[in-house]
C-alpha cells in the first residue's frame, strides 16, 4: 500500500485538503513520492505555497473586506485551476 499510486487530480485535491499540515500527515506519502516523480504537480504545490505564504506574510489590517475577498477569490482561482 505504500507504493500506492495516485492521479495528478487526486495530488491537486488532497494538496488544497493537507496544505497546512505541509503535507506531512501519513496520508499524503502517496502525494509525496507523486510530487517527487511528476514536476508539474511540484511546480503547483510551490506556486499554491507561494501565493498562500504571499497572503499570511503581507497581512494587511487596513484592507476592506472587499479587497480580502478578492484576494481570497484569487488565490481560489489558482488553488482550482
Ligand atoms: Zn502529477
Amino acid at each position: 500500500m505504500s507504493d500506492q499510486k495516485v492521479s495528478c487530480e487526486e495530488v491537486h485535491e488532497h494538496i488544497c485538503d493537507n496544505l497546512d499540515e505541509e503535507l506531512n500527515s501519513p496520508n499524503c506519502k502517496a502525494i509525496k513520492m507523486h510530487l517527487i516523480e511528476c514536476p508539474d504537480c511540484a511546480a503547483y504545490l510551490k506556486s499554491m505555497k507561494t501565493a498562500i505564504h504571499l497572503y499570511k506574510e503581507y497581512p494587511s489590517p487596513q484592507l476592506p473586506e472587499s479587497a480580502k475577498r478578492a484576494i481570497e477569490e484569487h488565490i481560489k482561482k489558482i488553488i482550482y485551476s
